[in-house]
C-alpha cells in the first residue's frame, strides 16, 4: 500500500503520449456535437464500448475519427488545456507530446494548431508548474509521402517554437521507415532529434529502419526488438531508449496480457526502459495506472520504480543541464516523499 501511495504521488515524466489521443471522452463528445462530426457514440459509456479495438488497423480508424472532431484552433487549445492539467493531477512535471499536424491542416494550418498548443502550454506552466516539449509526427499511411518533407520543413521553422523533434507515427504494415528516408535525412542534418514508432506491429526490420534509415535517437515502443538477439545487443549497447507503453501494446493485441508483456525482459536485457500511457483514455489508462499496475504485475519494488521514472528524464530531450537538474529535483521529491510514507 506505501508504494501505491508513493506511485500515485511520485514526480514523473512522460515521453510517449499523444495529444489527439489524450482527449477527454466528454470532451470529444462536445467537439464532436459543436462541429456537427458525426461519431458512433453518444455518451461516455459508449464511448468506452466504441475503444474496444480488433486490431491495430481498427485502432487508427477510430483514431482518425477523433481526429475529424477537430475543426477551430479553440478546439486545440482546449485540448492541450485539458491534457496537461490531467498531467499536472499525475505529477507530470514534464511531457514530450506527439500529435499529427498534417491530419488537421485541411481545417485548422499547422501554424495554427502550435499557436493554440502553445498557448495552452504557456497557460500551464505559469498556472500548473508544468512543462511540455512538442514532437509532431508524420503520419505513415498518408500518400504521396511528399507530404512528409512538408512537416519535416514546418518542425524545422519551429524548432525554437515549442517544437523538440519529429516522430513517425500510423500503420507499420506496409509502411516501413525507409519511406520517409528523404524527411528524417533533413532534419538530422539540421540536428533535430527522430522518434519513430516501430517494433510494434512490425518486428525488428522496422527497428533496424528506425534506427539506419531515420536516425532515430528513441524507439517509440520497440518491444518486439527480442526477436532480434543483434538488435537487443545494438540498442544495449548503444543505450538507446525504448518508449515503452503496456497497455497500449495489450489493448493493440502487441501482448497477450499484461502479464505476458515482455516489460520485465526488457528490464533483464539492460535495456533503456521508459514507461508510458500512449493514448491513455484510449487504452482506459493514465500514466499513474501504468507504474500501478506493473508494480503490481511484475512485483517491482520502490528502486525499480524509482529507477524507471529517472530514466524517462535521461531518455528526454531536455538539454543536458536541464535533464541534470530536474534528476536532483525528483530525487528529493522521492526522499521527502519515502520519509513522509515511511518506506
Ligand atoms: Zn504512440
Amino acid at each position: 500500500m506505501p508504494l501505491e501511495a508513493f506511485i500515485r504521488r511520485m514526480p514523473k515524466v512522460e515521453l510517449h503520449v499523444h495529444l489527439e489521443g489524450s482527449i477527454r471522452p466528454q470532451t470529444l463528445l462536445t467537439l464532436a456535437q459543436r462541429n456537427n462530426v458525426a461519431i458512433p457514440a453518444h455518451s461516455v459509456a459508449e464511448l468506452r464500448d466504441w475503444y474496444q479495438f480488433t486490431d491495430f488497423a481498427h485502432f487508427i480508424e477510430i483514431y482518425m475519427a477523433i481526429c475529424n472532431c477537430l475543426r477551430t484552433p479553440d478546439d486545440f487549445e482546449l485540448i492541450a488545456t485539458e491534457f496537461l492539467r490531467g498531467q499536472a493531477q499525475q505529477n507530470i512535471q514534464y511531457s514530450e507530446v506527439i500529435f499529427t499536424p498534417y491530419t488537421h491542416h485541411e481545417h485548422v494550418s499547422m501554424d495554427e494548431q502550435l499557436a493554440a498548443i502553445n498557448r495552452a502550454r504557456a497557460w500551464a506552466e505559469t498556472n500548473l508548474g508544468v512543462r511540455m516539449a512538442l514532437a509532431p509526427d508524420i503520419s505513415r499511411q498518408r500518400r504521396p509521402i511528399d507530404h512528409s518533407l512538408i512537416v519535416a520543413d514546418w518542425a524545422l521553422a519551429n524548432r525554437d517554437n515549442g517544437i523538440i523533434a519529429l516522430g513517425l507515427g500510423g500503420p507499420e504494415i506496409d509502411n516501413p521507415p525507409e519511406l520517409f528516408r528523404e524527411a528524417f535525412d533533413r532534419i538530422h542534418a539540421a540536428g533535430l532529434p527522430s522518434l519513430p514508432h516501430a517494433g510494434e506491429t512490425v518486428g525488428p526490420a522496422s527497428i533496424w529502419g528506425a534506427l539506419n534509415a531515420l536516425h532515430a535517437v528513441r524507439i517509440g515502443h520497440g518491444v518486439r526488438c527480442l526477436e532480434d538477439p543483434q538488435l537487443v545487443a545494438y540498442l544495449r549497447e548503444k543505450q538507446i531508449p525504448l518508449d515503452v507503453s503496456p497497455t497500449s501494446n495489450v489493448c493493440l493485441g502487441v501482448a497477450s496480457s499484461l502479464a505476458e508483456h515482455p516489460l520485465p525482459q526488457l528490464i533483464a536485457e539492460g535495456l533503456f526502459v521508459t514507461i508510458n500511457s500512449d493514448d491513455p483514455p484510449m487504452f482506459g489508462t493514465t500514466l499513474t495506472d501504468e507504474y500501478l499496475h506493473i508494480a503490481q504485475t511484475f512485483d517491482f519494488g520502490l528502486s525499480l520504480i524509482k529507477r524507471l521514472v529517472v530514466n524517462g528524464i535521461r531518455a528526454s530531450l531536455l538539454p543536458e543541464d536541464a535533464r541534470r537538474s530536474l534528476e536532483n529535483q525528483f530525487q528529493a521529491q522521492f526522499t521527502q516523499l519515502q520519509n513522509a510514507l515511511k518506506l
